[in-house]
């Protein structure tokens, strides 16, 4: 085992104030130490806030153009080292081969995108009442700002706050998850060689309690950027709030896909079955409430459990279809939803158990799980699991589909299945969710497109990606001027 990865604090690699370690381990194999990360203290996260508030003066003043030539040369250098950063996020992480290459080319995209804005941050002008006056608008840097991710999109998530947050002049800390920092490290080293000024951003790695409290209440931090889990993004919200900051929180969710009886039944099967058990269910927009019409019920249930059933799990570099869970924690968590779906009275289906044999013995494996005769008052239909588990609803009608659909106290995405142009409509008039999908699955998201939930998954102050990730990172300034 090599020695520990440092953070990045003022352009330079160090060592953390405690002199504690994180190993983070193979997810496939938890015998395995794949890293070992500085585990950083307040003060430690205290001194990045410093290197970054001290940078910002000066990185506000670059031009768009500079700004973006570097953002620009991130991605290149990212796109360039795409093998490492794939098996980096696969050995930390545990996603599949295929979906971490996805992954990391979402990274580089965002760059390249964001580099492009970079040039233009926007502004108006407004007529003037006055005879003699101009009046406009202009964005400006929101300030150093706290840039916190969770672990299950390891570089996506990072990138689509780091990009626009850099594009838009703001100098920032990053927290990424404890599970795996590895691919936020690799965009580290892939700013710093593209030219960024130290101390434009700093990374911390450690405990969300531990560094988390500086990034959130310090003085410098004009606003906290969080995606994470709803019961500590609404904390930190909370206290941002209190502190007067700019808050983001984009948070779980219970994603619903309705399945009508004009779909076609293989095409609704395909589009929950990749949306349940993809990224073995760790995904905020993963599909964990199949809810289907009461006429193709029992044959909707039939045929998802053979999908299921269908699908190969393992190690995510043999790229099968379902890698294991990050860690041991998850895992447990997941095992016990299912106890708790059982007990409730709901039926199991197919899955439901840890997959420990042979290869698979020490990681952290689960069949992909199906749960019949739900109904939407028990714990499986309300909780997020956060793991390859579906939960199939009979719904009565179109109407009471969509009422199913919204009884949860999330609203991050849903979709229908219909051949119906109606039935998608009103559905799209009516289900509660920030993102709405006809004949798709739930999760996959367009880079380019505002990405944000309604409800408990999100604050539902700005939205990220898009044209409106800036948004979040800028303030606007209104001039008038008398001439
Ligand atoms: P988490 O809330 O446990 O942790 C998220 C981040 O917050 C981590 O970096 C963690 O160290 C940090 N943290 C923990 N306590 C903190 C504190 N007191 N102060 C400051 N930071 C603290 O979430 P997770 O387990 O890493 O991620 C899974 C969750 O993220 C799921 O609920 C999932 O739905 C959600 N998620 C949401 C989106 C979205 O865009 N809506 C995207 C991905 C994941």
């Amino acid at each position: 085992m090599s020695s520990p990865y440092e953070m990045y604090v003022g352009g330079e690699w160090v060592t953390a104030d405690t002199a504690s370690t994180i190993d983070i381990v193979n997810p496939a194999n938890a015998d395995e130490v794949v890293a070992r990360y500085q585990d950083a203290s307040a003060s430690d996260a205290e001194r990045a806030i410093e290197a970054a508030a001290a940078a910002r003066d000066r990185w506000a003043t670059v031009s768009g153009p500079e700004r973006g030539r570097i953002l620009k040369r991130t991605g290149e250098i990212l796109d360039s080292r795409t093998d490492e950063a794939v098996g980096n996020l696969v050995r930390e992480e545990g996603k599949t081969r295929s979906e971490a290459t996805g992954e990391v080319q979402r990274a580089v995209d965002i760059f390249s995108y964001y580099a492009q804005k970079a040039r233009d941050l926007g502004g108006v002008r407004k007529s003037s009442s006055g005879q003699s006056t101009s009046l406009s608008t202009r964005r400006e840097p929101l300030g150093t700002v706290a840039l916190i991710t969770p672990w299950n999109y390891p570089i996506a998530i990072p990138a689509w706050k780091l990009a626009p947050a850099l594009a838009a002049g703001n100098t920032v800390v990053v927290k990424p998850a404890s599970q795996a920092p590895g691919p936020t490290r690799i965009l580290f080293e892939c700013l710093a060689e593209a030219g960024l000024p130290d101390g434009v951003a700093n990374m911390v790695t450690g405990a969300g309690s531990e560094v988390g409290t500086p990034l959130v209440e310090h003085s410098a931090i004009a606003g906290v950027s969080f995606t994470g889990s709803t019961s500590v993004g609404t904390d930190i919200a909370r206290t941002a709030a209190r502190e007067r900051k700019r808050i983001q929180a984009e948070m779980g969710g219970k994603n619903p896909t309705v399945v009508m009886p004009s779909a076609d039944l293989d095409r609704a099967v395909e589009i929950v079955g990749s949306g349940a058990f993809g990224t073995t269910g760790q995904s905020c927009t993963a599909t964990s409430r199949a809810i289907v019409h009461e006429d193709l019920y029992d044959e909707f249930v039939e045929q998802i459990a053979q999908h299921a059933e269908s699908l190969t799990v393992g190690p995510g570099l043999d790229d099968p279809d379902m890698g294991p869970h990050v860690s041991a924690n998850e895992l447990e968590s997941t095992l016990q939803y299912v106890n708790i779906g059982t007990e409730e009275g709901a039926t199991l289906v197919t899955g439901g158990s840890r997959l420990a044999e042979g290869d698979l013995a020490d990681g952290f494996f689960v069949a992909p799980t199906v749960f019949a005769d739900v109904n939407s008052g028990m714990r499986i239909a309300q909780e997020e699991i956060f793991g390859p588990v579906l939960s199939v609803i009979k719904a009565s009608s179109f109407d009471d589909a969509v009422t199913l659909a919204n009884d949860v106290e999330y609203g991050l995405s849903a979709s229908i299945v219909t051949d119906s142009h109606s039935e998608a409509e009103r559905f799209l008039d009516r289900v509660e969710s920030g993102v709405a999908k006809v004949n798709e699955k739930t999760t996959g998201l367009e880079l380019h497109a505002p990405f944000g939930g309604y409800k408990n998954s999100s604050t539902n102050t700005y939205r990220e990606q898009g044209d409106a990730g800036l948004d979040f990172f800028t303030s606007t300034k209104t001039v008038y001027r008398s001439y």
